[in-house]
């Protein structure tokens, strides 16, 4: 039977899984789910996957190289994404991006051609689509109805036209990001998300005094 209040790891308190030690906190899923370890285990037996799995790893471990004896990340999540690309063999690389990441989208594409790929890039507001277009009320928007809206379901449709073979998304909206990955037809990974109040730094409220109250409480 599940439970509804089920998984909750984040109450486990010592995420003994990490060294082998799962199941201290008593509904630990791995000791009570219905779902089996073999069975999962059975879905990465998946060539696709496997593949995935082993360059996952591949681009972590050549991050975390020691210096001076320690662990120490070496390269930024830029070099990550193109490390993965190489041992991929993907050439062609999408770029999906917001208006407002124009900045970073264009160093991006440099960045990425410089490197050796081939890149494809779609900004948000393609096809200038007005909110109104889509049954947005007034109250919803900014200014007016006249206003254009993002476009991610284009973005995508572009990107699986011009073939690439990763998609990485930029400072996408909530909920445009996740047409954008609903509609992409290569894997997608995202190197920024948009907050507006924050710089795009989405966890900074986590830690600073925004939720201090709530986290204090609960
Ligand atoms: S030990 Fe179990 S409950 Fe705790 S974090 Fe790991 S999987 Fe979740
Ligand atoms: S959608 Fe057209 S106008 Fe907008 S950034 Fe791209 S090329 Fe320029």
């Amino acid at each position: 039977m599940i439970n509804l209040d089920f998984p909750r790891c984040d109450r486990c308190g010592d995420a003994g899984c990490k060294v082998g030690e799962p199941g201290k906190f008593k509904s630990c899923p791995t000791n009570v789910s219905e779902i089996k370890k073999e069975e999962i285990i059975e879905r990465y037996h998946d060539p696709e996957i496997q593949v995935l799995m082993q360059t996952a790893a591949k681009v972590e471990r050549g991050t975390l190289q020691p210096v001076n004896g320690v662990l120490t990340p070496i390269r930024p999540r830029i070099s990550e994404i193109m490390a993965f690309a190489d041992q991929m063999g993907w050439k062609k690389i999408g770029v999906a991006f917001c208006l407002a990441a124009r900045e970073d989208g264009i160093k991006l594409t440099k960045v990425l051609e410089a490197r050796g790929f081939e890149v494809c890039s779609v900004i948000c507001r393609n096809f200038s689509m007005k909110k109104g277009e889509f049954g947005i009320s007034k109250d919803d928007c900014i200014k007016s109805e006249n206003e254009t809206v993002c476009n991610p379901v284009y973005q995508a449709e572009l990107l699986n036209q011009a073939g690439t073979q990763l998609n990485i998304v930029l400072g996408l909206c909530v909920g445009h990001d996740m047409l954008f990955t609903k509609h992409s037809k290569a894997y997608v990974t995202t190197l920024s998300v948009k907050d507006r109040m924050t710089a795009n730094n989405p966890v900074a409220p986590l830690y600073s005094g925004f939720f201090a109250e709530i986290l204090k409480k609960y």
